[in-house]
């Protein structure tokens, strides 16, 4: 029994419930009162850089979980970000928490702080108090915590709102991630580390992690080969995708050794850099849900309990090999296996019919701008160190000190202290310094932060992209908007570009996700209506009663089963009729 007493921030809790000691009066309550049912578990799946095409490209292909989130869920074909940074951290605290980066300030995967004048990640936490720790004797560097997050998270206000009978327990290779997902404060918030399982201080620790089999898990994966698991004609793009850059120790065509740098003896940092590409990692990320249901008993406690993974694998080989790529069909093949997996095991342990899931993405991916540039479309590669180059020089005929940018970094343009506010008052020099930045091949626009800054009634998608962005002292003085496919490379001159391609500017490359929600409450279908991803957890919050802080998302009222459905669904003679249908709804 105490195998599953959670920690949070250092103290014990209270002991949940098992399985064997919940009151077993769970049937006669929602026969008595239907309305009163709540959700056991809310399962949180995003996948990092799943384009919304994905789904439509791929699925004939897929028979495992993402099939069944299709075939029995509710699927939204139209969701997409309106947001202009499409980045990790800002998707994952959007998602969480069904707030805009303008409320929830998670802006980027890092910033440029203008008070400690230098690069900030999203989840870094300067408090002296606060450490990373790691499990099985893994001894991480610094501080990742949600600090940074201006809002709760839907799991914080589920824990809180119900006297902190939920478990929150999330997982991925990324911090940023994790943390985000979770909140402030959880039971559990778990990434990967050099090699090892890692948390920080705000979060409780899994016992099982401490195994060190379990806590190492790429070890074991040490020696196997990624190859293609479908017929090679089931496949849509060729090899060798121009433009595209493998990780150390692998070239662009299959089968990928996970073998570290030159056919090492044991594993090495390449070794795990090919291992968070593979999709091995996700089926670790996998097993270690499971097991936490299993130690947990999630889904057994008096509340509801929520447990999120964040699938990082896609977005490294996004990252590398691109999105028109072998390695992205193939490892979507292997993670829809794992998903049903999952399924299949919340389905024994927690009961078909008793947990919500929802599986989006955080953001898309352009083409490789080489690739793209073969298919006649106008791409290419945005040098954002001459961008730079152009702007210094505009300012040199005016009377600035050098140097008068601090950072450019994604499409944020920082100056240097001082410079902004006084460009502000000199409109030749403004002027000089947008001009500057539109001679740059693959420019479309430039933004001014007064443009965005309180969001303001526009027409325009892309000022309102920005504007949903727009976080004031984080956010940058300008903003570059690229040309459709045009990449924003920091890469300095002279130097080769170390990845394929990117992501974190507002079109629907980037902006268009997936959104599927399944289980507790659901209505399976095909929706159509614009939503976005913010859209998840007001749902999830209607169908465990809770209230969110923020309301700058929608509760996906289509996709819920409406009362009169869920009292016939409850109804004795009608048990069956409570699980998800299995037949895929024809009606958009
Ligand atoms: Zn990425």
């Amino acid at each position: 029994m105490l195998a599953t007493a959670v920690f949070l921030a250092g103290s014990i809790l209270p002991v949940q419930p098992t399985a064997a000691q919940a009151p077993p009066s769970r049937v006669a309550a929602s026969k008595a009162s239907p309305a009163s049912a709540k959700p056991k578990l809310v399962v949180l799946l995003v996948v990092d850089q799943m384009r919304g095409d994905y789904v439509d490209k791929f699925l004939p292909q897929w028979t495992g979980g993402l099939k069944r989130l299709v075939d029995e869920g509710a699927w939204f074909r139209d969701a997409a970000y309106p947001y202009a940074a499409t980045e990790t951290c800002v998707g994952h605290s959007t998602i969480s928490s069904g707030a805009f980066p303008a409320t929830h300030g998670m802006v980027a995967n890092a910033w440029w702080d203008r008070k400690e004048q230098k690069m900030v990640t999203c989840t870094s936490d300067p408090d002296p108090n606060m450490k990373n720790v790691g499990y099985a004797g893994a001894t991480p560097k610094g501080a990742d915590t949600a600090w940074r997050m201006a809002v709760p998270s839907f799991a914080e206000e589920l824990k809180f709102q119900t006297s902190g009978a939920t478990r929150v327990i999330t997982f991925s290779l990324k911090a940023r991630a994790a943390i985000s997902m979770a909140g402030h404060k959880a039971d559990a918030a778990t990434w990967f580390d050099g090699g090892a399982w890692v948390t920080s201080t705000p979060y409780g620790t899994l016992p099982f992690l401490d195994d060190p089999a379990k806590s190492h898990p790429a070890k074991a994966d040490f020696g196997k080969t990624w190859s293609l698991s479908l017929p090679e004609s089931a496949y849509w793009y060729g090899e060798k995708t121009p433009g595209a850059v493998a990780p150390d120790g692998w070239d662009l065509t299959f089968p990928h050794a996970l073998r570290g740098k030159s056919s090492a003896s044991e594993p090495d940092g390449t070794f795990y850099e090919q291992w968070a590409s593979s999709p091995y990692a996700d089926t670790a990320l996998t097993d270690l849900a499971e097991k936490a249901v299993d130690e947990l008993k999630l889904g057994h406690s008096t509340g509801t309990d929520f447990l999120a993974v964040s699938y990082s694998p896609v977005d490294y080989v996004g990252h590398e090999f691109g999105p028109r790529s072998r390695e992205i069909q193939d490892i979507l093949v292997r993670l829809d296996k794992d998903l049903g997996n999952l399924f299949t095991h919340l389905d024994e342990k927690v009961g078909r019919g008793n947990y919500v899931v929802a599986l989006s993405a955080d953001h898309g991916v352009v083409p490789v701008p080489e690739d793209m540039q073969k298919t006649g479309v106008d791409a290419g590669v945005l040098h954002v160190p001459e961008v730079q180059e152009h702007i210094e020089k505009a300012l040199e005929s005016f009377n600035y000190a050098k140097p008068v940018i601090a950072r450019i970094t994604g499409s944020d343009v920082y100056f240097a202290p001082g410079v902004y506010e006084k460009l502000q008052h000199d409109h030749a020099a403004m002027q000089a310094v947008l001009d500057a930045v539109l001679v740059q091949p693959g420019v479309a626009a430039v933004y001014r932060a007064e443009e965005v800054a309180g969001r303001p009634a526009t027409q325009s998608p892309t000022l309102r992209a920005f504007a949903l962005s727009y976080f004031p002292g984080r956010s940058g003085d300008l903003f570059i908007l690229p040309k459709p496919y045009w990449l924003m490379d920091g890469t300095p001159a002279g130097k080769t570009r170390s990845y394929g391609t990117g992501h974190g500017v507002p079109y629907n490359y980037d902006q268009h996700v997936p959104v599927l929600l399944m289980g507790f409450g659901i209505q399976p279908g095909q929706y159509f209506q614009p939503i976005t991803p913010a859209d998840i957890v007001p749902t999830f919050a209607v169908l465990c009663g809770v209230t969110l802080s923020t309301r700058e998302g929608h509760v996906l009222a289509e996709a819920l089963k409406k009362p009169s459905e869920s009292r016939a669904a409850s109804r004795p003679g009608r048990q069956k009729s409570a699980a998800p249908a299995t037949a895929p709804s024809s009606t958009p």
